[in-house]
C-alpha cells in the first residue's frame, strides 16, 4: 500500500458512511410513518391515542354508573330523521371508533348500544319508516329498507343485530317477524325486539348486552350490501344527530347535537 492510501477509517469516511446510515434510518422511518398514515384514515394521532373506552369500561364494572350513562330517546333529535332506536349508553362505540375493542384498522361499522336490564327485556325500534326483511336463518337480526332521508332517491338500510340469547335458541326478534319475512313495512317506533348477547352461536362467546346498529349502503339494484365491511356502512351521526365520531371518551351520556349542526 502507498502511503496516499487512506484507511477506510478515515474521519471523512466515518462521516460520509454515519450520513448515509442515517439518511436510511430516516428514510425507513418515514416510509413506516407514510404507512401508517396511508392505514389510518385519519391520520397519526388516533394511532397513537388509542384508549380504551371508559364509559363502556365503567358501564360492566360498576352498575351503578349505568343511570348516568344512559340515554333514553323517545322521538328523533330535533331536526333529524332518524330514533336512536334502544336506550341505554348510545354511542358507547362510535361509528369508527379508534379506541378499544375497536381500532382504527378495525374500525366499527355501526354503534353499539348497551341497555340496562335483563336479557331480553330492552326494547329496540324502528329508526324510520321503511320495508323489513329477516332473511331465512337470521337468529338476531334484521334489516329495513328505506328511501334515504337525507339524499332522496337513494335506498339506504339500518341493521340491528344481537337480538338472540347466547345460543340463539331464543331469539327476541318481534313475532311479526319470522325468518323469511321480505319486505313487510313497518313505521318508526315499531317494536322490532329487544337486545340480546348472541354472537353467532356455535360457542362463539357471548357479546355484553346491547343492540348493535348501523346503516347500510345499497348495491346499484337496492340490495344492502356487506355490513360487516366498514365501507359499506354510513356514519349515522347526520340520521341520529349525535355526536358518534368524539375520539374524547367520558362525555356520556350522549346528547342530541342542534338541529341541523
Ligand atoms: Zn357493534
Amino acid at each position: 500500500m502507498a502511503d496516499d492510501s487512506v484507511p477506510l477509517t478515515s474521519a471523512p469516511h466515518r462521516r460520509k458512511r454515519s450520513i448515509v446510515l442515517f439518511a436510511a434510518i430516516a428514510a425507513g422511518l418515514a416510509l413506516i410513518v407514510i404507512a401508517l398514515y396511508m392505514l389510518d384514515r385519519r391520520g397519526i394521532v388516533s394511532i397513537i391515542h388509542r384508549p380504551a373506552n371508559e364509559a363502556i369500561i365503567r358501564w360492566f364494572n360498576d352498575p351503578a354508573s349505568r343511570a348516568a350513562l344512559t340515554t333514553t330517546f323517545t322521538e328523533p333529535c330535533p331536526g333529524y330523521p332518524f330514533l336512536v332506536p334502544s336506550a341505554g349508553l348510545v354511542g358507547g362505540l362510535p361509528w369508527n371508533a379508534a379506541y378499544g375493542p375497536y381500532n382504527t384498522l378495525r374500525p366499527h361499522p355501526g354503534i353499539d348500544i348497551f341497555g340496562d336490564g335483563a336479557i331480553g327485556s330492552i326494547p329496540v325500534y324502528a329508526a324510520y319508516d321503511g320495508l323489513l326483511t329477516r332473511e331465512e336463518g337470521w337468529v338476531s337480526s334484521v334489516i329495513i329498507r328505506h328511501d334515504d332521508p337525507l339524499q332522496p332517491g337513494r335506498v339506504i338500510w339500518t341493521y340491528y343485530t344481537h337480538m338472540a340469547d347466547e345460543s340463539g335458541a331464543v331469539s327476541y326478534i318481534d313475532g311479526r317477524f319470522p325468518p323469511g319475512t321480505t319486505g313487510m313495512p313497518v313505521a318508526q317506533g315499531d317494536l322490532l325486539g329487544y337486545q340480546g348477547v348472541y354472537n353467532g352461536g356455535n360457542g362463539a362467546p357471548a357479546v355484553g348486552l346491547h343492540v348493535h346498529f348501523s346503516i347500510v349502503r345499497s348495491d346499484l339494484f337496492g340490495r344492502y350490501l356487506n355490513e360487516a365491511v366498514f365501507e359499506n356502512t354510513l356514519d349515522p351521526t347526520p340520521y341520529l344527530g349525535l355526536s358518534l365520531n368524539d375520539p374524547k371518551s367520558g362525555e356520556f351520556p350522549l346528547r342530541c347535537l342542534p338541529p341541523n349542526s
